[in-house]
């Protein structure tokens, strides 16, 4: 695809249009398509875009979207599980619960992909994608097989993938042996908590700023009066301060916009340097 919007492809439905989108058929086309390409263009792979806010210029070089031929699943011996990078983290979830794998649970109140949970270490509620993963596997730019096997050395909110110039392609992952019905309780417990804390069915990015070391996002966002209040078509969540919300004709660059005014206004207030988690992308 040439010249596709990307807003559709994100979250916040925001972004001008990437330059080409590939969509490759399975890893040896993927393989070959990186090998073919001019090592001069950009790639940047994508998944649900639920952390991703593309700008309204648009990106050059080429989105990587990984489909279908990318998303199986298979429970293995020894509560093991392996998922394709383009499968959503809550599916992934319900297949563990389903094959009696537990600690895999927290995924169900994540809306990415596994290829975004590795790059981002996505986690929740006390667990992150580094307690669960042996190790991943993907194709580095030059359209070369490589395999990840230190989940130890992510850190918050890093993982493994598009920064070190990777795209994920599969995963495997540790849980433990449990009874089905148990881990989907905890599963439903969590999808609960979710839907009375998150304003899961906004134009949003979740969280926008990592938690700086000693103090919540959210706090510094509701104590500088940012809840709520409205920048362009942009806010900052009424439900959860830290999430910024697209409330129906915001651009891109009111919602980078609002948050660089918050991360001032909080910088000056309290001298705390908040840190974007949302990753920008593309020409303003
Ligand atoms: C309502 C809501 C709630 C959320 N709650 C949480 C939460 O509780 N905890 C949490 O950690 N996050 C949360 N998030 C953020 C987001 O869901 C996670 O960061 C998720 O892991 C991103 O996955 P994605 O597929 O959408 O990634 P994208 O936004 O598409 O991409 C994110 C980054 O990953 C890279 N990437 C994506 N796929 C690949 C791949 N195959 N190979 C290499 N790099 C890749 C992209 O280049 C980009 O740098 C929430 C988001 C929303 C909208």
């Amino acid at each position: 695809m040439f010249d596709e919007p990307l807003a559709p492809f994100t979250w916040l439905r925001v972004g001008g249009p990437a330059e080409v989108i590939f969509m490759p058929a399975d890893e040896a086309d993927l393989a070959d398509f990186l090998k073919g390409l001019d090592p001069a263009v950009s790639v940047l792979p994508l998944g649900v875009g639920s952390n991703t806010l593309v700008r309204d210029g648009g990106l050059d070089g080429v989105i990587i979207r990984l489909g279908k031929p990318f998303a199986a699943i298979e429970p293995l011996d020894g509560a093991r599980i392996s998922a394709g990078a383009a499968c959503l983290d809550a599916q992934v979830a319900r297949a563990a619960a389903k094959a009696g794998i537990a600690g895999l649970e927290f995924y169900a109140g994540i809306p990415g992909t596994i290829g975004g949970a590795v790059t981002m270490n996505a986690g929740c509620y006390g667990a992150e994608t580094r307690d669960i993963l042996i190790e991943a596997h993907g194709y580095d730019r030059s359209g070369n097989p490589v395999t990840f096997t230190d989940p130890a050395a992510f850190t918050y909110r890093h993982g493994w993938g598009a920064e070190d110039g990777v795209i994920v392609t599969r995963v495997l992952f540790q849980g433990k042996p449990d009874d089905p019905a148990a881990v989907e309780a905890r599963m439903a417990e969590i999808t609960a908590r979710r839907e009375q804390t998150q304003p899961i069915r906004e134009k949003t990015g979740g969280s926008t700023f990592k938690n700086p070391p000693g103090h919540s996002s959210w706090k510094l966002i509701d104590e500088a009066g940012w809840r709520g209040k409205l920048f362009g078509g942009a806010k900052f969540s009424d439900l959860h301060a830290n999430f910024l919300i697209n409330t129906g004709d915001a651009t891109a660059a009111d919602l980078e916009g609002l948050g660089e005014a918050v991360r001032s206004d909080v910088k000056a207030r309290t001298g705390v340097d908040l840190r974007w988690e949302i990753k920008r992308v593309g020409k303003p």
